[in-house]
C-alpha cells in the first residue's frame, strides 16, 4: 500500500514523486517504459516564461515563479544526485527580421515591464555585438538576461535519484492498464504484474494522460455525452542536433519560426515543429528540412554544421493550452498533473510541489483556478 501512486515517469511524474516523498508520503511511481524517455527526453530544455508568454495571466505568473525557483531547486538536486544539471541562465535573444515582428517585440516588452520584468530592446548593431554570427537580416531583438536552459535529461535523472533517496519506489516497465475502484474512489492501480493499492493516484502520463483517465469507470454509467475526464492530446515536435563547428552562438536565439539552443557540450539544438498528427512520434523529411532552414536563417554559418541526430516528441496539450493540476472531477482521490504542453520542463518541478502540497498537506490553494481539471467537466 502506498500513500501516493504516480502514473508516468516523465519530468512531471518524477517531480511529483520527489516532492511527495520529501513531504513524507510513501510513493510508488509506475512507468510504462523507461523514465524520462518520452516528451521529457525530446525537449529543448528552455526555461523561457518571459519571452514565450503572450499575455499576462496565470501561465505567465507560474512560469515566472518557476524560473525564479530553479537555481535553488537545481542546487538542492545537484547535491542529492551528485552531478551537474547544466543550468545555464545566460539569456535569450528573441529576434525580428521585419518591422512587424519588431513592433510585436516592443509591445511584449511593455507588457512585461508592466508586470515588473525589465527586458532590453536591442538594435541590429547591438544584436550582432551580443551574437556575432546571427544573420545580417536581423533588425533587432528583445534580450531577456535571466532566462536560459537546463539539461532536461539530467534534471529528470536528478529528480528520480532524489525521489529514491527520499524513499520513493520507481518501477520501470510497469504499464498501467486500469484501476480498481470502490464507489467514487480508486483503491488500486493495475499493471500487468500486480495491483498497487493506494490512497491517492496521480495521473502524470503526459500525452497519454487522457487515455489513462478514460480507464476510470463511467460515473454515472455510460451517459451519451460523457467527455473524457482529462482532455489531453499529443502535439508533435521535431528537432535536430547540429554540431561539428566551434560554438556558433553563446545564448539561445529565438526567431519567428523556431529557436536555437546551445548546449554545454557545444551542440546546438534546432527546434521545433508544432504538428497535430495524433500519436505518430517519428521525424519526417519535411519537418527536419523546416528546422534546418529555420536554423540557417537565424545563423547562416549553421548551413555548414553537421546534422548529428534528430528526434521527435509528443507534447501533452489541452484544449485551452493550460496545464491540469488538481483533483479530477468525480474522483476525489485521483489527481491530474498533466497538459504542460510546451512548458513541462519549466513547470514540472513547481507542479510537483503544488501536487505534494495538495496531497500531503491538503492545500490546493496555490494552484490557480484556471488549472483545475474541473474546468472541462
Ligand atoms: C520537441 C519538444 C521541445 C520541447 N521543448 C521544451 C522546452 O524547451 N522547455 C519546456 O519547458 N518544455 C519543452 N517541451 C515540453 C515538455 O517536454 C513537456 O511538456 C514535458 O516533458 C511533459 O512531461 P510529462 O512528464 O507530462 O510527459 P512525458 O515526459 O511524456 O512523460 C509521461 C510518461 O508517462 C508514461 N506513460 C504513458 N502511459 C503510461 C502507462 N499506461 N503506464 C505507465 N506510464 C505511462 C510515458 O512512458 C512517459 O514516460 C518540449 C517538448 C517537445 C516535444
Amino acid at each position: 500500500m502506498s500513500d501516493v501512486v504516480i502514473i508516468g515517469g516523465g519530468i512531471v511524474g518524477l517531480a511529483c514523486a520527489y516532492e511527495c516523498a520529501k513531504a513524507g508520503a510513501s510513493v510508488t511511481l509506475l512507468e510504462y517504459g523507461k523514465t524520462g524517455m518520452q516528451a521529457t527526453n525530446a525537449a529543448a530544455g528552455m526555461l523561457a516564461p518571459l519571452v514565450e508568454a503572450h499575455e499576462p495571466g496565470p501561465m505567465f505568473d507560474i512560469g515566472a515563479q518557476a524560473l525564479a525557483e530553479f537555481p535553488a531547486l537545481v542546487a538542492a538536486l545537484e547535491s542529492q544526485a551528485g552531478f551537474d544539471i547544466e543550468l545555464q541562465l545566460d539569456g535569450i535573444l528573441k529576434v525580428a527580421f521585419t518591422n512587424d515582428q519588431l513592433h510585436e517585440l516592443r509591445e511584449r516588452r511593455s507588457r512585461l515591464a508592466s508586470a515588473g520584468h525589465q527586458l532590453e530592446l536591442l538594435d541590429a548593431a547591438q544584436c550582432h555585438e551580443a551574437e556575432p554570427r546571427i544573420s545580417d537580416r536581423i533588425i533587432g531583438a528583445l534580450y531577456s538576461p535571466s532566462e536560459g536552459s537546463v539539461s532536461n535529461q539530467l534534471l529528470a535523472l536528478a529528480l528520480e535519484r532524489a525521489a529514491i533517496l527520499h524513499g520513493a519506489t520507481i518501477q520501470q516497465r510497469a504499464a498501467v492498464t486500469g484501476f480498481r475502484t470502490s464507489r467514487e474512489r480508486v483503491t488500486s492501480v493495475r499493471t500487468a504484474e500486480a495491483d498497487v493499492a493506494c490512497d491517492t493516484v496521480v495521473i502524470a502520463a503526459g500525452a497519454r494522460s487522457g487515455q489513462i483517465a478514460a480507464k476510470l469507470p463511467h460515473r454515472p454509467p455510460k451517459t451519451e455525452d460523457r467527455r473524457p475526464p482529462l482532455p489531453v492530446h499529443p502535439i508533435r515536435g521535431q528537432m535536430i542536433a547540429l554540431g561539428g563547428m566551434s560554438t556558433p552562438i553563446r545564448s539561445i536565439v529565438w526567431g519567428p519560426d523556431g529557436y536555437l539552443v546551445p548546449r554545454a557540450n557545444g551542440i546546438v539544438f534546432a527546434g521545433a515543429t508544432v504538428e497535430d498528427v495524433g500519436f505518430r512520434r517519428r521525424t519526417t523529411q519535411a519537418g527536419l528540412q523546416q528546422m534546418r532552414s529555420m536554423a540557417n536563417a537565424l545563423v547562416p554559418q549553421l548551413a555548414a554544421a553537421k546534422h548529428l541526430f534528430d528526434w521527435a516528441g509528443l507534447r501533452p496539450a489541452t484544449p485551452d493550452g493550460l496545464p491540469m493540476i488538481g483533483p479530477v472531477p468525480e474522483w476525489p482521490n485521483v489527481v491530474a498533473a498533466t497538459g504542460h504542453y510546451r512548458n513541462g520542463v519549466l513547470l514540472g518541478p513547481i507542479t510537483g510541489r503544488l501536487v505534494a502540497d495538495g496531497i500531503v498537506h491538503r492545500d490546493w490553494s496555490n494552484v490557480p483556478a484556471d488549472f483545475s481539471p474541473s474546468r472541462f467537466s
